[in-house]
């Protein structure tokens, strides 16, 4: 089956959560399916086979999931990227609003070297507002983001917008 289809037949929609209004893309299923989840670590694979890449940074938590399986599937190294408070080194750190309010994400600041091509990794593309937050902690080290990957990506919220210039990988699109 195509990746798209894969996906688009593993993923639950939960309707009104966790706020009433939103659908909420559950890839819980697509993990448990053993097969799926290799399919999809194995399609990002393809797609950045042959570039440099230095470091996968994933976005807590499920980009977690998918940017470690990555990272074991390529030998690229795994950064965290976490919310606020969470890391135990020295860290730098960028705000980024959320629907109400503002909150604050961290990595690492030894995560990265100046110049370093980094892929960032989440579950989902939504408003790009996670994903621009992740692409400011990469500068702000002075490392240069070579693309952004997705497993799903909700264009209807125009994250790309957010993220112009970049180049955005995402292997189920709705
Ligand atoms: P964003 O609006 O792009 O900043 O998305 C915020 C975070 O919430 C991302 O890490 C997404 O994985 C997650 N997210 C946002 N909207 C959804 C949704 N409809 N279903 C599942 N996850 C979502």
């Amino acid at each position: 089956m195509e990746i798209e289809s894969l996906i688009k037949s593993k993923v639950r929609d939960v309707r009104d959560y966790p706020k009433e209004g939103i659908v909420f893309k559950d890839i819980t299923p697509l993990l448990k399916d053993g097969k799926a989840f290799s399919a999809c670590v194995d399609a990002f694979a393809d797609l950045i086979k042959g570039r440099n890449i230095d470091a996968i940074a994933g976005i807590e938590a499920r980009g977690f999931l998918v940017g470690s399986a990555l990272s074991y599937r390529t030998g690229i190294g795994f950064v965290p990227i976490r919310k606020k408070g969470k890391l135990p080194a020295d860290v730098i750190s960028t705000s980024y609003s959320l629907e109400y309010g503002e909150a604050a994400m961290e990595m690492h600041k030894d995560a990265i070297r100046r110049g370093d091509d980094v892929l960032i990794v989440d579950d989902v593309l939504a408003t790009g507002g996670s994903a621009s937050a992740a692409v400011s902690l990469v500068n702000q080290l002075h490392g240069n983001v070579a693309a952004l990957a997705f497993l799903i990506e909700l264009g209807f919220l125009n994250g790309r917008k957010l993220l112009q210039g970049h180049e955005i990988i995402s292997l189920a699109r709705y």
